[in-house]
């Protein structure tokens, strides 16, 4: 099978929260009409076929807002839900996350409660990896493959014991390319600062060289850690 390179573009809520949000989330929440212009321009790539779009932490407005939008667009999406805050205030519940698939969507796991996993304790891991698979999978009625990193946070063990859970891909937000090949697959957040140069230069796969050497130098370090 050839790789190839994909960009993959994530999104966490979109409009205005209902919830209160964690210490630092509020950066990574965009506007709806902000939303809906990256949606265009995300359509109107002459890459097009090589961009992804995935959702972090399972916000009400995927279903509200995401979804919709997308749908009329042509576009499709995964979307990474947190199965500890399946059906409270501000997030998806059970029905939504089948709306969801029913459009169209596929569905991955974020863990249960949007712990950093390089620090937490073996016996705790597992259950964030294997409960979250398991209850995903209750939910949609398939097998759930990929997993979203909370925080992008990582090192050689998480990664393992992804492995071990039976996860086939763990989306990271390392930024740049995505290898179709690969285990890992490093994404980029849109946040509400991301300006339009960022953006054109996050769809074409442009990486500054200081950026790139960077982006290699951290990623070695979290998978030899
Ligand atoms: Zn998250």
């Amino acid at each position: 099978m050839q790789t190839t390179k994909r960009r993959i573009i994530n999104f966490h809520g979109i409009g205005e929260h209902t919830q209160p949000l964690e210490p630092g989330e509020a950066d990574y929440w965009l506007g709806l009409d902000r939303f809906c212009y990256v949606l265009d321009r995300i359509a109107a790539h002459p890459d097009r076929e090589l961009l992804s779009i995935t959702f972090d932490d399972g916000n009400i407005s995927d279903i509200l807002l995401a979804a919709p939008q997308l749908m009329k667009r042509g576009l499709d999406a995964e979307f990474f839900v947190l199965t500890g805050r399946i059906g409270r205030a501000g997030s998806v519940g059970a029905d939504d996350i089948r709306s969801l698939m029913s459009m169209g969507m596929r569905i991955g796991s974020h863990g249960i409660d949007h712990r950093d996993w390089s620090k937490l304790p073996a016996k705790d891991l597992d259950n964030e990896l294997n409960t979250s698979k398991k209850v995903v999978e209750e939910i949609c009625g398939c097998t759930v493959r990929s997993a979203a990193i909370p925080f992008g946070r990582y090192n050689a063990r998480v990664l393992s014991m992804l492995r071990n859970a039976g996860y086939e891909a763990a989306y990271s937000s390392d930024k740049g390319s995505a290898d179709t090949l690969s285990f890992l697959k490093p994404r980029t957040s849109i946040r509400h600062d991301t300006t339009d140069g960022m953006l054109g230069r996050i769809l074409a796969g442009h990486m500054p060289a200081l950026s790139r050497i960077r982006r290699a130098a951290g990623m070695t370090m979290k998978v030899s850690t």
